[in-house]
């Protein structure tokens, strides 16, 4: 450095690397910014979203509990049925906040360790409980083995949240296609259920949406599974996109490089 100040070039060359470096770092500190803003109205949402959702259930058990008081101890048929309702209402929260925890957790990209993994392995590991829990037909296509850079425990919790619910809306064979195109593993869960309409697919990664509200009614969805799902993507530096047709079926579908540094 000094030589070259001897040579006349040092200030000039300084100066400008400290504007550059300021500039920079202007960029840097309103980009952190931006993202503690982000961040913040993320947590806002989120909170605003969670106590909303848990109001629901805590109202219902708390009006059936006052029924159960006041006339459940002369009455079984309402003792009964106040009991069923707390019941099924109490595991609706403990499902919800599971969930909003999970949610809570897949945002800390700390979390995440990646290594060298098998990906029909993983698929595989996935699927087999549920095949034993739903004796419901999940087949997987694909080459016998796929090596990949991933996590395999938050990839196992992604696709166990596509094909759970493939299974749920669909009823019948699902389907895991593992594809591995120009250095990029494709995984693709796809159903024959009854499709997701047009106009819902943009909204499907927000949290709490439910596509049609009588048929989750039935099925007990908290509407957090996909945008848990996203996140998760997300963090494993995966693109999570849908296709659907109604009447024909829903194919999700995870893509992520195989190496990491490519
Ligand atoms: P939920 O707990 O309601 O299943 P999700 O976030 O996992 O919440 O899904 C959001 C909505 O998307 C669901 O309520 C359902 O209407 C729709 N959906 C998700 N997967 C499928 C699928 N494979 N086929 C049809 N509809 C689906």
């Amino acid at each position: 450095m000094r030589d070259n100040r001897e040579k006349g070039t040092y200030e000039k060359i300084d100066e400008t690397r400290g504007k550059d470096e300021l500039h920079e770092m202007t960029l840097a500190y309103n980009d952190m910014m931006d993202q503690l803003g982000r961040n913040y109205e993320k947590q806002e949402r989120f909170v605003s979203d969670a106590s909303h959702e848990l109001k629901t259930p805590i109202t219902v058990i708390e009006s059936y509990s006052r029924l159960l008081k006041r006339r459940g101890f002369d009455d079984r048929n309402i003792a009964n049925e106040a009991v069923d309702a707390i019941l099924s209402q109490a595991v609706r929260m403990k499902d919800l906040t599971a969930q909003l925890l999970d949610l809570a957790r897949s945002d800390q990209s700390a979390a995440y360790n990646f290594r060298q993994a098998d990906i029909r392995g993983i698929s595989e590991e996935t699927v087999r409980p549920m095949r034993q829990a739903y004796g419901q037909e999940f087949a997987i296509e694909g080459p016998d083995k796929l090596l990949a850079e991933t996590d395999p425990d938050k990839l196992r919790q992604l696709l166990f949240i596509l094909l759970d619910n493939a299974r749920k809306y669909s009823d019948g064979a699902v389907r895991l296609i593992l594809e591995e195109k120009e250095g990029l593993i494709e995984l693709s869960v796809a159903d024959h259920g009854p499709g997701i309409p047009e106009a819902d697919l943009p909204h499907l990664f927000d949290r709490f949406y439910r596509v049609d509200s009588d048929r989750n009614r039935k099925t007990g969805g908290t509407g957090l599974g996909l945008a848990l799902a996203k996140e998760i993507a997300d963090g494993l530096g995966a693109e999570l996109s849908v296709e659907s047709v109604v009447g024909i079926g829903t194919v999700f579908r995870i893509s992520f490089p195989s190496n990491r540094q490519s």
